[in-house]
């Protein structure tokens, strides 16, 4: 059980493809907090997956979006003013970079990998939040995005995503800030590394979430309940004095200096 009450919350979650999505442990965690959920899925290739999880939460709403096509972004907060007519807070939890940027060489990065990597997992959260803030309405909301710490530090192979991350972050606190006098909360959540389809992706990952179980002070990984109990926090009431942080979930592995 997660120990945080949502019953009176609405929210959309944008990034479930498959059940180690971290996106659909987040989703759970708040399913039995009481939240209503939207889930957004990016294309027919996931929605079978998204309909078969949809179909164990209670009453989710779920909807295509591309977030790379502003029509779709336009018609995902269209159907959910239509329905639910408001918004309590919104989680992305997407990312996606061509697998000729990762591995290899960050200098040999092009420009169109680098713009579809940075449009998919960065740009994307100033459209959401534009669509997601009017719904929110007097009483606000809350914003929480999926960070790496490749945005601080150096993952050799992690190459663009890592620049992407950087950028992630800075809008969390540009919006952070242009959206608090709106009550409106912005932030973000660098989890440790997890076994899911974007991990899959990465070089070395393996040996990378080794070396992170070692070297953390918990001297283990964590779980994706881990990251989906912080994002249930970030979302609700409790974190209602925090905007603009970034928060680690990663068994404290971004303290160590070596
Ligand atoms: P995942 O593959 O399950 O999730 C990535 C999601 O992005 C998928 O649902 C995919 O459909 C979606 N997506 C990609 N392009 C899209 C588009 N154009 N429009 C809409 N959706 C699109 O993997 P995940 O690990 O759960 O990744 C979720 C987030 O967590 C990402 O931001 C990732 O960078 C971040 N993250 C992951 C780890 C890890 O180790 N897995 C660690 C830190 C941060």
């Amino acid at each position: 059980m997660d120990h945080i009450e949502l019953q009176d919350k609405v929210g959309l979650v944008l990034g479930v493809a498959n059940e180690r999505s971290i996106a659909w442990a987040i989703a759970q965690g708040l399913d039995r907090s009481g939240a209503r959920v939207a889930l957004a899925y990016q294309n027919e290739r996931v929605r079978p997956h998204v309909e078969r999880l949809a179909a164990t939460l209670h009453g989710p709403l779920v909807h295509p979006c591309d977030v790379t096509e502003d029509d779709q972004i336009g018609a995902l907060f269209a159907r959910i003013e239509r329905e639910w007519g408001q918004l309590d807070f919104l989680v992305h939890s997407i990312a996606f970079a061509p697998a000729r940027e990762l591995g290899g060489e960050f200098l040999r990065t092009s420009r169109a990998g680098f713009h579809e990597t940075l449009d998919v997992s960065a740009y994307s959260l100033i459209p959401l939040a534009r669509g997601a803030v009017p719904l929110m309405g007097p009483r606000g909301g809350a914003v929480v995005a999926i960070t790496f710490q490749a945005s601080e530090r150096v993952f050799p192979g992690y190459n663009v995503m890592g620049t992407a991350k950087a950028a992630l972050e800075q809008i969390i606190r540009q919006l952070a800030c242009e959206l608090g006098p709106r009550a409106v909360r912005v932030c973000g959540l660098s989890a440790g590394p997890l076994r899911t389809l974007a991990a899959r992706g990465i070089p070395g990952f393996p040996e990378m979430a080794r070396s992170h179980a070692e070297r953390a002070p918990l001297k283990r990984n964590i779980t994706h309940d881990e990251v989906a109990h912080a994002a249930l926090f970030l979302v609700s009431d409790l974190a209602s004095g925090i905007t603009g942080e970034v928060l680690h979930v990663d068994a404290g592995y971004h303290i160590m200096g070596v």
